[in-house]
């Protein structure tokens, strides 16, 4: 793989992204929709490109970490996009959450253009992306795979081909769709401990230890009960996963009932205005709610 690399959105996971490909020592393009979030890359050795157009045209391999569909079709094939620019063989890396129905429109366009596509969604959040800790979920072929294997590890600890191109995506749908249920199941389960009189920590310290703990139990529990929502994970973002799981879930004729509900939940704190800030805020229409005593 040559060394001209780079990267299209440097958001809450892009930008500890693009730090860790520089650390590595790749030369690296940055675009970002909001130029100014470029300004600390660019102290650091980034060079800056105002289109993706630019940012990809001399890269053997370009990573986008971008909202949802609607911002990946606009970064790649919108106006100065990214894809009518990439030059032949280069190694096209869609690292955001985005549903398996564009992954598969958009490997074909990938191919006409003389380019191969990864579908690389990560585990772990603004933490893991800043310390190069990430998990890749890869969907793809091996020899696309291993020409970007040194690009991924600079950002990762762990590399997992689940299968072609599409499968990447699917998994974490899967994954973020588990993920999304626990939290709005663990937002109802604080806010009624909030209210039953019982020691809060306790109760939480039961539940850690118990059979329902899990990492992000214990990192959104905090969060929860500290009121902390500096943005790890935009709540608008899970509320789309969400919806993207049910509809690809219903494609193999399965009904995330669940998901139903836990979007609900998020939506209802959109609405009061927690989009904008980290999911775990999902607990707060449950504390303002009063309760009519008879
Ligand atoms: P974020 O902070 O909201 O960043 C979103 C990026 O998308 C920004 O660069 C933003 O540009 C850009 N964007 C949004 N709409 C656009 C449009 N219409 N045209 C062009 N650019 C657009 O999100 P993030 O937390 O970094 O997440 C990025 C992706 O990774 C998402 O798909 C998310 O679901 C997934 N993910 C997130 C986490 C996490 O913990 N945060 C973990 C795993 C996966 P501006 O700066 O101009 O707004």
């Amino acid at each position: 793989m040559g060394e001209n690399i780079a990267i299209l959105g440097l958001g809450t996971m892009g930008a500890g992204m693009a730090t860790n490909l520089l650390k590595a020592g790749f030369s690296l393009s940055v675009y970002n929709r909001t130029a100014a979030k470029a300004q600390a890359l660019i102290d650091a050795g980034a060079r800056f490109a105002s289109t993706p157009a630019e940012a990809a045209k001399d890269a053997s391999a370009i990573i986008s970490m971008l909202a949802d569909d609607a911002a990946s079709r606009e970064v790649w094939l919108g106006k100065d996009g990214a894809l009518d620019a990439v030059r032949e063989g280069a190694i096209l890396i869609e690292s955001s959450t985005v549903s398996p129905g564009w992954v598969a429109e958009f490997a074909r366009l990938a191919e006409q253009h003389g380019a191969e596509l990864l579908d690389a969604p990560v585990t772990g959040s603004r933490t893991q992306a800043e310390a190069g800790q990430l998990s890749f979920l890869v969907g793809g072929k091996d020899t696309a795979l291993a020409a970007a294997t040194p690009v991924l590890k600079a950002m990762s600890k762990e590399i997992v081909h689940l299968g072609p191109v599409g499968s990447g995506a699917k998994m974490k749908l899967i994954n973020n769709f588990l993920c999304g249920v626990q939290v709005a199941s663990l937002a109802e389960g604080l806010a009624w401990i909030e209210r039953s009189g019982l020691d809060r920590d306790k109760a939480l310290s039961v539940l850690k230890a118990g059979a329902p703990g899990s990492p992000l139990l214990a990192a959104i529990s905090a969060r929860m009960a500290n009121q902390t929502y500096t943005v790890n994970f935009l709540l608008k973002l899970m509320t789309k996963d969400l919806l993207y799981a049910q509809n690809e879930a219903a494609q193999c004729d399965v009904d995330l009932k669940t998901a139903e509900v836990a979007r609900s939940l998020f939506e209802t704190a959109i609405e009061q205005g927690f989009g904008d800030k980290d999911m775990a805020s999902v607990i707060e229409p449950m504390r303002k709610k009063v309760v009519h005593q008879t």
